[in-house]
């Protein structure tokens, strides 16, 4: 009565064992430690894609947000750049 009273605690003991490895082992094939990490990070360290728009004046092209918005769609580097664009060619 004893031998099986034993046998079957090493059975529970032996499948909540493995149970409890199979677990470990499915958490880390799910999120692998160190590169994938890293490049998940890194990507969430970047910037959101934007836009870019080209400065009619110089053809330099930046993102939209820091852009100086002219007339007609278009979209300069700088003040500047826009003044002198509409100096020029004053109907733009
Ligand atoms: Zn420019």
């Amino acid at each position: 009565m004893r031998n099986i009273l034993l046998l079957l605690v090493l059975l529970i003991v032996g499948t909540w064992w493995m149970r409890s490895n199979e677990r470990k082992r499915n958490t880390e094939r799910m999120r692998p430690p160190g590169a994938n990490d890293a490049r998940t990070t890194a990507r969430q360290a970047l910037p959101p894609a934007e836009r870019m728009v080209r400065c009619s004046e110089c053809d330099t092209y930046l993102p939209e947000s820091e852009a100086v918005a002219g007339a007609g769609g278009k979209h300069f580097c700088s003040g500047e750049h826009r003044d002198a664009y509409l100096t020029r060619e004053p109907r733009a």
